[in-house]
């Protein structure tokens, strides 16, 4: 089996079929039986940038679905795709904590709007179409609902002030957990 050939098989089909919800087996199908295309699928993703959606991305797939949500970038676009290096990657989440930095879930929670576990992606806060670059100082981890702007949340952080009024309203369960998560911080 080609492998180059199952990858553009995959390529094929879904530019056939953006915008519908597609099955695995069919992926798998359009990979001539290669039992790697969800690698090969992936590699479009993370590498090409196609804005391919699985369960982990929208509440509305099931595992094994698929889909293309519009068309991929243009060929040109590849190499920007690709500029976010591993090593930045690890970079802007060991700085921004491993939390999004919209709605501060992090990898161990549950999306509350989703209901599944929390994924996060790097994104830009300048966006690459105004200028934005790929540095450390212009990327920030985001989960998988607030990269897609689904929630409706400032970017401002939030003030002391504003901060303290919500920690007093809390219940006691709430601030006990606030001060252990502080405590294992700030040793
Ligand atoms: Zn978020």
């Amino acid at each position: 089996m080609r492998r180059i050939g199952s990858k553009e098989g995959i390529r094929q089909f879904l530019l056939a079929n953006v915008g519908r919800i597609v099955q695995s087996a069919e992926l798998q199908a359009a990979a001539n039986g290669a039992s790697e295309f969800g690698s090969r699928t992936r590699e479009l993703r993370d590498e090409e940038g196609w804005p391919i959606l699985t369960h982990n991305d929208s509440a509305e797939l099931r595992p094994g679905e698929y889909l293309l949500k519009e068309l991929p970038p243009p060929k040109k676009d590849v190499k920007f795709a690709r500029a976010i290096s591993a090593k930045l990657r690890a970079e802007v989440l060991d700085r921004n904590g491993f939390t999004c930095q919209m709605c501060g879930l992090t990898p161990g929670d549950i999306d509350p709007s989703t209901e599944r576990k929390v994924r996060l992606h790097i994104g830009h806060i300048v966006d690459k179409s105004l200028g934005g670059r790929d540095e450390l100082s212009n990327l920030r981890t985001l989960c998988s609902t607030c990269n897609q702007g689904a929630k409706n949340i400032t970017n401002e952080k939030p003030s002391g002030i504003w901060l303290l009024s919500q920690v007093r309203r809390a219940g006691r369960d709430e601030q006990l957990a606030l001060y252990d998560w502080l405590k294992s911080k700030f040793g």
